[in-house]
């Protein structure tokens, strides 16, 4: 075992041990709440399934009493000046990037996402804080809508309290990401984590304390979907639910949500393409179309888990990915030299282990992995792999696997490989290498995608817009499109005084 990664799991312990010490509760209306004979639940690390502390298992209740605080708080942090709401949300920045060590070792801790994709994890959720930070003031701004006898003007305001029900595979990055444009908007809010990886978000709502902000404001309550999550898309009180997480929860939570029509941003699955031409740059769509399905254990929303290879060069590439697939580093997350650590629970190990039977029986090859990986101790690791000779048709080219796990098809032309990529309900992203400029522009036409990178990885520009389209999600974050959710419009209509009145009556 290395030095480094002994370092790190003392250090990691250092910091995880309050969780084991008490009880990760709730946090509501500016208090840590830990309910007198509440039920709770183990919170198990990937690494070797061991318990890391328990944490509570909500009430509806409880979830009642986190939304009445969100609403009673709303209407001054609506007030407070945007130039106010600022300096907070930088002090928050500030707060993550000192305690980003402590950030990156519980969230690889308890996740099993390797420490060196987590290691700037806190320094991006503070440039994502500071970037919303700056629009707080101008997030009220509108337009001015002229008429011949009529000045129209438009002014946002914060739609109100705010649910946000957030997945367990890069939990600190998509609390931050919902998170900071609700509060730079107005808005109060709840999150509520996923019950597999709960401990990045009670840090969060910890330094939420500690940058001053207003008791209320931010409110987290832990616990189960089905029952905390779910009264918090039923509360009367939250007029928006911003959600991350799979397909199917979409569908419930906009059912959940109909009686009380509520706003919703859903950022669900995705079984997203990456084709390769054969005028492509060989190397550098290679080292992209590996660092998109095997970097976050495949854990990963925009990760290309279908590749469309172009039949000339299908051979030649798939001889160097598997090379490359063979050769990844799984190991402990906390060791800085592994590239794919343990996937988040048995049961998703299980579920991940049944595509590689379902790849057996459909009758496509398991060029490298395929097999669960014993050799680690007891976490839930699993080869990487790669799966060839598949058909479209197939489960594991149809289903969202979420592990390290790609299938790969091949395609004679551009109709063929477009046609080959969109053939799936989902919509999250889609990626391209192509030389051909013309077929680029094509490309980014046809693809039928929330987003589409060319000769790109997954590069994130904060004021670009994030979403999927068809079953993977409603609406977009980032810039002002997260405005446009987080705020309602309205349109002021002041007459010049010289337009004729309609007389009735008279
Ligand atoms: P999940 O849908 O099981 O759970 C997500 C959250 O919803 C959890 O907090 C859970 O407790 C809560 N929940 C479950 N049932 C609920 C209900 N009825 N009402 C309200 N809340 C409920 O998802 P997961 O397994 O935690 O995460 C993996 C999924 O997330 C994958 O499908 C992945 O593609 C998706 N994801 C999408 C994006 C994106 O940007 N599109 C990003 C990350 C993850």
């Amino acid at each position: 075992m290395s030095e480094v990664l002994l370092n790190n799991q003392a250090l990691a312990a250092r910091y995880l041990q309050r969780f084991r010490e008490q009880v990760t509760g709730h946090f509501i209306n500016g208090r840590w709440l830990i309910p007198d004979a509440a039920a709770s639940f183990d919170n198990l690390t990937p690494i070797d399934n061991s318990s890391l502390g328990r944490v509570i298992a909500g009430t509806q209740a409880e979830a009642d009493q986190a939304c009445e605080a969100a609403s009673a708080a709303f209407p001054a942090w609506r007030d407070l000046a945007g130039s106010e709401r600022r300096k907070l949300l930088h002090k928050f920045a500030d707060l993550l990037v000192a305690r980003a060590e402590e950030i990156a070792l519980v969230e690889s801790s308890d996740c099993g996402q390797p420490l060196r994709f987590m290691k700037q994890a806190a320094l991006r959720g503070a440039e994502n804080f500071r970037f919303f930070a700056d629009k707080a003031a101008e997030a009220k701004d509108g337009l001015a809508l002229m008429q011949a006898e009529h000045t129209n003007f438009t002014v946002r305001s914060p739609i109100g309290p705010v649910a946000v029900i957030t997945p367990w595979n890069t939990p600190f990055m998509l609390a931050t990401w919902k998170i900071a444009p609700a509060l730079a908007a107005g808005c109060t809010l709840v999150h509520k984590p996923a019950e597999f990886s709960p401990l990045s978000a009670a840090l969060l709502a910890e330094i939420s304390q500690e940058a001053g902000l207003p008791a209320g404001v931010w409110n987290l309550v832990n616990g189960f979907g089905e029952s905390v999550g779910k009264r918090l898309t039923e509360h009367p009180a939250i007029k928006a639910v911003a959600f991350v997480g799979e397909t199917v929860t979409g569908s419930h939570i906009m059912a959940q949500a109909a009686p009380t029509l509520k706003r919703l941003h859903l950022e669900l699955g995705g079984k997203n393409p990456v084709l390769v031409f054969e005028d492509a740059d060989f190397e550098r769509a290679l080292d992209a179309v590996v660092f998109m399905i095997y970097s976050l254990n495949g854990q990963r929303c925009t990760s290309s888990s279908r590749l469309f290879i172009q039949e000339s060069i299908s051979e030649r590439f798939l001889a160097a990915l598997s090379e490359r697939v063979r050769h990844l580093k799984v190991g402990h997350p906390l060791d800085p030299a592994t590239e794919v650590g343990p996937l988040i629970h048995s049961s998703h190990l299980q579920k991940v282990m049944s595509y590689m039977d379902a790849a057996r029986e459909e009758g496509a090859s398991i060029a490298v992995g395929g097999r669960r990986l014993t050799s680690l101790g007891k976490g839930n690791y699993v080869q990487p792999t790669l799966f060839t000779e598949a058909t479209n048709q197939m489960k594991i080219a149809r289903e969202e696997i979420f592990g390290p796990v790609l299938t790969a098809i091949s395609f004679k032309d551009e109709a063929e490989g477009v046609s080959l990529a969109n053939a799936t309900p989902y919509g999250l992203a889609a990626y391209a290498w192509t030389n051909d400029q013309g077929r680029a522009m094509r490309l980014a036409h046809q693809l039928e995608a929330g987003m589409v990178w060319i000769n790109s990885e997954n590069n994130r520009n904060l004021p670009s817009p994030f979403g999927g389209v068809k079953m993977s999600g409603i609406g977009r974050d980032g810039g002002d499109y997260s405005f446009e959710f987080y705020m309602e419009t309205k349109n002021v209509c002041l007459a010049h005084g010289t337009h004729p009145v309609p007389v009735l009556g008279r």
